[in-house]
């Protein structure tokens, strides 16, 4: 179910593809070529690094569905699930993106850190399990995006997004609550979100995000439902721990079982590569991110923005009329024998001018 190596590509043409692509996402740092080991390393530091495509795993978007449809309307045929057809088909389309809410609070990368530190003192393998603080985030929305105008089309849909979260919300919160421990087979352990109506919100926001994302004809979203989750630690991260360690066990972090970590209030929605260079921070590659609620600090409001573009112009007008008079004085000066006015002078109107534009 759930294979070692690249997203469970076991060919190795595909595995040189791969490789190839993380080459060019990281010439800029100008280091020697990673090895075989490294490359499984980065790829499993992503987001459903360990998750079985051909099972577990389809993405979809409307017009792909339609398109099959219309297919077997035609030829009356349905592509058999295990065909080969179907297997590259489902491969060519593994998740490369995903919506993120990252989290920021540090009471709650504070409680991970501990319990990461517990487990580890515990076995020292897991080291190799733990997810950096840096990266902790719940993820939205998978998605699979191939080029740079498939990119561009998801920054629009995240755009969207944002109109309906707002309009959803009406000025309130989204406040997630973290708190207990669980685990996806043994494989993969993660802070619950308590669920309340928060959660509720939470999950329509996914859900109609998959549905802008797929209108879009974004291969978004998996067949399972959404479960929120914090994954602090995941054995796919090391293949080397793959082999080492089939199962973590919950005796681990029996102590945490219960643990209050902290609340996240949801303020930002990013679109992350799972494969891009992290950020120097330690977070993900972002192609977009959008700011909910309250205004985000750097970002003028509309506005602002008119309001300010409106003083430019008065200012510009402005110093063009005194310009235009000084000449027009100037020029009946000379004509009618008064002395022209020197520089020094000009230049004490110039900085009235100057004065008039900071107001
Ligand atoms: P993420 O927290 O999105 O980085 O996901 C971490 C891992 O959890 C992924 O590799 C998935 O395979 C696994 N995972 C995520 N959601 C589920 C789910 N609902 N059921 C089982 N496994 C999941």
């Amino acid at each position: 179910m759930y294979p070692s190596g690249l997203y469970g590509l076991e060919n190795v043409q595909e595995k040189k593809k791969i490789f190839a692509e993380i080459k060019k996402a990281t010439q800029q740092r100008k280091k020697p070529c990673p090895s075989a080991e490294s490359v499984d390393s980065l790829m499993a530091e992503m987001p459903f690094a360990n998750t079985d495509i051909e099972d577990e795993f389809a993405l979809h978007a409307t017009s792909e569905v339609n398109k099959e449809k219309k297919r077997k309307r035609t030829t009356g045929k349905e592509i058999p699930e295990g065909s080969e057809r179907n297997k590259k088909k489902k491969k060519q389309y593994q998740p490369n993106y995903f919506v993120s809410i990252p989290i920021t609070n540090p009471e709650i990368t504070d409680g991970i850190r501990a319990i990461q530190d517990a487990i580890i003192q515990k076995d020292h393998r897991l080291s190799k399990a733990m997810v950096r603080c840096a990266s902790l985030h719940v993820t939205m929305l998978v998605m699979h995006l191939s080029g740079e105008e498939e990119i561009g089309i998801a920054v629009d849909a995240l755009s969207d997004s944002k109109d309906f979260v707002e309009d959803l919300l009406k000025g309130k919160t989204v406040d997630l609550s973290f708190q207990g421990i669980d685990h996806f087979k043994n494989e993969v352990g993660f802070v619950k979100l308590t669920e309340n109506d928060h959660t509720a919100v939470l999950t329509e926001i996914a859900e109609t995000m998959k549905k802008i994302f797929q209108e879009k004809g974004i291969l978004a979203g998996e067949g399972r439902a959404f479960k929120p989750h914090l994954t602090f630690m995941k054995l796919s991260k090391s293949t080397q721990l793959r082999k080492e360690v089939k199962k973590i066990d919950s005796s681990l972090y029996d102590d945490f079982k219960n643990k209050y970590f902290g609340d996240e209030v949801l303020h930002r929605l990013d679109l992350c590569s799972m494969l891009k260079k992290k950020q120097p921070n330690g977070y993900y590659y972002c192609e977009s991110s959008v700011f909910l609620g309250e205004k985000h600090a750097a970002e003028p409001d509309d506005a602002e923005l008119v309001s300010l573009s409106k003083r430019l112009v008065e200012n510009a007008v402005l110093k063009a009329v005194q310009q235009y008079l000084e000449e027009t004085q100037n020029k009946t000066r000379q004509t009618d024998g008064s002395p022209v006015k020197t520089e020094e002078a000009a230049s004490g109107t110039k900085n009235e001018s100057d004065n008039d534009s900071s107001k």
